[in-house]
């Protein structure tokens, strides 16, 4: 891509999706909206939206606070759990500290008993995620842990949340996600004009701000999109190795993944976590009977490693596939990470497998000391696809 290239979001923050997306939430916050900090691809944002209040994400992917959370916790745990605690240890988390209540899920067990030790810091409400997405009573079970979720809500910030507004939300979700998915269309281009930190930063706001505040970014990104294609600008070289990247959510320090296949002359095409474009899949069906069974069976659609069998993560994968034509696929597992580290086998054996395509597995922490490593093996990757 020419280096002279115009940022396709124009405010000053291209590549600080946090202070974006910081800045965003204060702004909220000191218009009088309440802010409610979560952790998790399952929380029903459209609840806490419906509320009039705006979702944070919380801080979880800093090197710099897993000293202080192995103070606690098992230093064999998965950093994103260690420093998500030492965040709140430190009290450095910018997005906890406005957030007046915080919705946790029953997802890994590290998470789950991490809640335990924060919960008396902040208003907490747990949820209890069914893991069998395919049993008959799981639709049930999570429509009914949305419902009280609602419940939660109401008598935490003595508001009512009426169901004419959940459906609005999910209207307005799914718009944002229509926008999203056209500008994801883009990296399905060859050569791509966009870049992994241009969807990061994207992705990460999106999940902050409502669809009526991005919407004049989000048609400026497609319009500038447009323009790069009309100019035939392209990220990258025109025959860069495109590389999906799958399995835990990556953000912060985990980039240094994203930036190693850079340097190696790769391109990303595809963020398929909870950190990119995950949270923008499928649709939330409209206008039903129950909007909240319409969330529950939305949420349960996503292809979470904590899901068992977790064969959505395959029929997605073959989607993706077909849609952002990889050359190769890279699964990041974050250290201790089980359920991921597990799945990775199956993942492996679907991509060589099905696709015939060059797979990679990828187990990194947040620290810088395996760069080294990673880069000769991603390094050996492309070499291995370079046209
Ligand atoms: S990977 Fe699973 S547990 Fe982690 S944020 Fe996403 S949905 Fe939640
Ligand atoms: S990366 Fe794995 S172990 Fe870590 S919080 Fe997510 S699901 Fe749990």
């Amino acid at each position: 891509m020419k280096t002279n290239v115009e940022p396709l979001v124009n405010d000053g923050f291209a590549g600080e999706a946090t202070k974006r997306t910081l800045g965003y939430l204060q702004a909220q916050r000191e218009k009088g909206k309440n802010i409610v900090g979560i952790y998790c691809g399952y929380a029903p944002l459209e609840i806490i939206r419906a509320m009039g209040a705006a979702p944070a994400v919380l801080c979880a992917f800093a090197d710099k606070t897993i000293a202080a959370g192995e103070e606690v916790l098992p230093s064999n745990l998965c950093p994103l759990i260690k420093s998500s605690y030492g965040f709140l240890k430190t009290d450095t988390c910018p997005f906890f500290a406005i957030s007046e209540a915080v919705i946790a899920e029953t997802t890994c067990d590290g998470k789950k008993k991490m809640f335990e030790l924060i919960a008396d810091i902040k208003p907490m409400h747990v949820m209890d995620l069914p893991q069998l997405p395919d049993q008959a009573e799981a639709i049930a079970n999570w429509t009914s842990m949305i419902k009280k979720l609602k419940g939660f809500l109401e008598t935490t910030f003595d508001k009512k949340i009426n169901d004419a507004d959940v459906e609005k939300e999910i209207a307005a979700t799914n718009e944002k996600n229509r926008l999203m998915n056209k500008i994801f269309d883009f990296a399905a281009l060859t050569p791509t004009p966009v870049s992994w930190l241009e969807f990061y930063d994207l992705t990460y706001l999106g999940q902050a701000a409502t669809t009526q505040d991005m919407l004049p970014m989000l048609k400026q990104t497609i319009a500038k999109l447009e323009e790069r294609v009309a100019e035939g600008i392209y990220h990258g070289e025109k025959d860069s190795p495109r590389a999906m990247v799958t399995g835990c959510p990556v953000g912060g320090d985990a980039t240094k993944v994203f930036k190693v296949i850079e340097e190696a002359g790769g391109v990303v095409v595809v963020l398929d976590s909870c950190t990119g474009m995950k949270p923008y899949s499928g649709m939330i069906v409209e206008n039903t009977p129950d909007p909240y069974e319409a969330l529950s069976r939305r949420y349960l659609d996503l292809p979470c490693s904590c899901m068992t069998p977790n064969n959505r993560r395959l029929t997605e994968l073959d989607k993706m596939i077909e849609r952002f034509k990889p050359d190769v696929v890279i699964d990041v597992v974050l250290h201790a990470c089980h359920s991921y580290n597990i799945e990775s086998h199956k993942i492996k054996e679907h991509v060589i497998g099905k696709h015939k395509m060059p797979f990679l597995k990828i187990e990194t922490d947040y620290s810088q000391s395996d760069v080294g490593q990673i880069r000769t093996r991603v390094e050996a990757l492309m070499e291995l696809v370079r046209k």
